[in-house]
């Protein structure tokens, strides 16, 4: 099944004229590609058989429970590599060969996408370069270890405050000068058109097992509400793609607000962010009254994004979607409550998910899927500082 994606007045790619060709030959290409008999059965055995697909869809016993409700996880932390970002770089790969691609590029915050980027590289045998903010590397060194583990040659960023965003111009740059060999694969649902609509479709898989799954637990062909956190929002659109038509599904992002919204470090984009034009898009961004870019903050580095994906901004405005915002403090009592009670560590961009459970209006005997993008495995640091830090007794 193929849906059309609706944008509003959100969307569009404004680039630089020297990225036209690039993006266009993706814009005139990708749907046929993916369309390809041939394409769909590698994309969906690699899904298969490398990934790990389908993923579990697990009624968590204690959580509905306490909500009175059926609270179903969608197991997206099992896959390869930890997290749901290998469905989106597995796509991209397939699409990049086919494009005749030597070369694959990639910006990387926390180093998820980084890593997924540069495990798909090596399946395939193609050179691979992520750009990485200099700060960045310092704080995510076991990732930089695994890129560099994979074959990728990770390149600093040292421009502007050295993290995501300066490593996302440094990547653009490099497409630029190097357009006709290069692929530049984009990690989230952002970016100029295609891209948005590239990755959701690739990450679509996701809705399409939960609808599948939970008709065979249930006899009920749809959720009453899909939730997901979002950063720039790929883990949202796939676990929503199949259900965007059905007002049966109620739509629920959780975003990241950091410290708290009115803190000044927050990444709670689409409640302090405005209309405005960001890698390549037109979005909500959080920015100052001339445009510069607001740095975001979140504990979570898969959340610390000043921007939202294109479609987010459209659900939301339009009022398809709700969001909440969780705090780090809130992000991390769930963190440490899913642990304990159901014995799954979840990452701490997934446990703003979790987060904003209570807040949404369950009622007794809906069905509910939380998207549980990833694993907590890289977080753990994270975690146990916290944990001293705040005294925590566990
Ligand atoms: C990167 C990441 C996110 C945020 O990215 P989206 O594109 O918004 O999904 C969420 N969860 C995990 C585990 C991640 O690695």
């Amino acid at each position: 099944m193929s849906l059309t994606l609706a944008f509003g007045e959100f969307g569009g790619a404004y680039i630089p004229e020297m990225l036209y060709s690039n993006v266009e030959e993706i814009r005139t290409r990708y749907l046929d590609i993916i369309a390809e008999p041939a394409f769909q059965e590698e994309f969906n055995n690699l899904l298969r058989d490398y990934v790990g697909r389908p993923s579990p869809l697990y009624l968590a016993k204690t959580l509905s429970e306490r909500y009175g409700a059926n609270i179903y996880l969608k197991r997206e932390d099992l896959n390869h590599t930890g997290a749901h970002k290998i469905n989106n770089t597995i796509g991209q790969i397939l699409l990049a060969k086919r494009l005749g691609k030597k070369r694959i590029i990639a910006e990387t915050g926390a180093g998820q996408h980084g890593v997924a980027t540069a495990t798909v590289c090596a399946l395939m045998n193609l050179e691979c370069i992520v750009y990485m903010g200099a700060v960045d590397i310092v704080r995510q060194a076991p990732n930089v270890a695994r890129m560099q583990m994979l074959g990728a040659k990770v390149v600093p960023a040292e421009s502007g405050s050295k993290t995501l965003k300066d490593a996302t111009n440094e990547a653009i740059r490099d497409w630029i000068n190097n357009a006709e060999t290069t692929h530049y694969i984009i990690g989230s649902a952002i970016g100029p058109h295609p891209y948005p609509d590239m990755v959701t479709r690739f990450q679509a898989v996701v809705s399409e097992e939960i609808q599948l799954q939970l008709q065979e637990k249930t006899g009920k062909d749809h959720p009453d509400y899909v939730v997901a956190c979002v950063g720039g929002g790929s883990n949202a659109a796939g676990a929503f793609y199949h259900f965007l038509h059905d007002e049966r599904v109620k739509l629920v992002l959780a975003e990241a607000a950091g410290k708290g919204i009115d803190t000044g470090h927050s990444a709670a984009t689409s409640i302090l962010g405005t209309k405005g034009i960001i890698h390549g898009c037109m979005t909500l961004l959080m920015q100052t009254a001339d445009g510069q870019i607001i740095e975001p903050y979140s504990l979570s580095a898969g959340l610390d994004y000043p921007g939202i994906g294109p479609m987010h901004a459209h659900l939301i405005k339009s009022g398809r979607a709700t969001v909440h915002a969780a705090t780090d403090d809130e992000a991390m009592m769930a963190v440490i409550d899913l642990s304990r009670s159901e014995g799954i560590i979840p990452a701490l961009e997934t446990a703003h998910a979790l987060a904003i459970l209570d807040r949404i209006g369950l009622k007794k005997d809906d069905h509910v899927v939380v998207n549980l993008s990833g694993r907590g495995d890289k977080d753990l640091n994270t975690y146990l500082k916290y944990i001293e830090e705040n005294n925590i007794k566990l």
